[in-house]
């Protein structure tokens, strides 16, 4: 499995999977008391934590991009882990699997229920 490093060059944890990746989230929940979430590396294609103190950043109508109702712009993230974030807690409060796409324009990414 290959190294990647994060922004500051530190080498981050890799993952083969999600699943993986989740049961180390949940020990260091269990034995550390903090909290990580897994998402998909672009990158090196595995899977890495990323703490889940952070904020999300997302804009609102950044982009030409509307909603499934047609009416209201879809919200765009920043980056790629905030938008699996954005996701994980979607999925966490039951309310279904939301899927990452970039947005056609090329300037963030968004979430959809359809894939
Ligand atoms: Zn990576
Ligand atoms: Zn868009």
């Amino acid at each position: 499995m290959g190294k990647c490093c994060d922004k500051t060059g530190k080498e981050r944890s890799v993952f083969s999977n999600r699943e993986e990746a989740l049961k180390t989230a949940d020990y260091e929940k269990r034995e550390h008391g903090v909290e990580f979430y897994p998402y998909k590396c672009d990158k090196c294609g595995y899977w890495h934590l990323a703490p889940a103190g952070r904020k999300v950043s997302f804009r609102e109508n950044a982009c030409g991009c509307k909603d499934s109702s047609g009416v209201r712009g879809k919200r765009l993230y920043d980056s790629k882990e905030d938008a699996e974030r954005a996701a994980m807690t979607v999925r966490e409060g039951g309310r279904g699997t939301m899927h990452v796409y970039p947005c056609p324009e090329g300037s963030g990414w968004h979430l959809t229920h359809k894939f």
